[in-house]
């Protein structure tokens, strides 16, 4: 075995899929302790779920709330301004 059956795809350099990036999986494996967490308790009003905040040197701990109607995990950073909404119904159309 040698390596040389890679030298065909020098030209299409461009089509080669990039690797997800490790923050972006950082943030989705977040996402998922949000809901988790929010759906055990399933707060209506901001609650924290005891989750450090993402974002690097932010000691904060993150606050969510589940929109039934919306179906709809907002979620709030006690520190800074890290904020935003998980859509739960985008995976079950
Ligand atoms: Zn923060």
């Amino acid at each position: 075995m040698n390596d040389s059956n890679t030298s065909h795809i020098g030209t299409t350099e461009g089509d080669i899929p990039k690797p997800i990036p490790k923050q972006a999986r950082e943030i989705s494996a977040f996402f998922s302790l949000v809901i988790d967490e929010t759906m055990e308790k399933l707060p209506s009003t901001l609650t924290s779920t005891g989750i450090r905040c993402f974002r690097k040197r932010c000691f904060g701990i993150i606050s969510s709330a589940i929109d039934l109607d919306k179906n709809e995990v907002y979620w709030k950073c006690s520190e800074c301004v890290n904020s935003g909404t998980i859509n739960l119904s985008s995976s079950k159309k």
